[in-house]
């Protein structure tokens, strides 16, 4: 018994110092200046980003997706994303800190939610700062069940995305080819 209460004790203090290393660093938007309250939460953790001025990033980047991204989608697919995900959550990472290693791939999508590397979001160049406009994507596209070819919206979707949120000097157009033709985002 005290054996057992003495691991306990151990388990419990280490997880006490491993935790906040990676659970604190976390924006997250509840309302966007235009509109009265948000039907869907935006949470960008970046607890994995080292360096100070990309971790700054994360505010303009949870801001876009919260008040240009998502209402800009709202309006392409018709489909209200609150109905099945109240929270949606962004994991950026360094790429030493990546946890898919062995693939090509820079992003991946979840249910309510995607990761994605820093140079695929924070580190973006554009006329309105850091966004994305292609995981966000396939979270919309999980209401239209299984399509043929998981890109097969991409195209026209995010184009038109680009010009609602306002990004018009082509960044986005280079964007979706570099991610779906070069395969570096899933
Ligand atoms: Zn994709």
């Amino acid at each position: 018994m005290k054996t057992a209460l003495r691991y306990v004790g151990i388990a419990c203090v280490s997880w006490l110092l491993v935790a906040p290393a990676f659970a604190q660093d976390e924006i997250t938007v509840l309302r966007c200046p235009d509109q009265n309250g948000l039907p869907v939460t935006f949470q960008v953790d970046y607890s994995p980003v080292a360096d100070p001025a990309t971790r700054q990033l994360s505010k303009p980047f949870a801001e876009n997706q919260a008040c240009k991204v998502f209402p800009a989608y709202r309006n392409i697919t018709g489909i209200h994303i609150e109905e099945s995900c109240p929270t949606f959550k962004y994991m950026i990472y360094d790429k030493d800190q990546w946890p898919h290693r062995g693939g090509d791939a820079g992003g991946y999508a979840g249910r309510c939610g995607a990761e994605l590397l820093a140079e695929f979001s924070l580190l973006i160049k554009s006329q309105i700062g850091p966004y994305d406009v292609h995981e966000i994507l396939h979270v919309y596209q999980a209401a239209l069940g299984a399509l043929p070819y998981q890109h097969i919206l991409f195209g026209p979707s995010m184009a038109e995305a680009c010009r609602e949120i306002g990004d018009n000097k082509g960044y986005c157009v280079a964007f979706f080819k570099l991610k779906t033709e070069g395969l570096k985002i899933k």
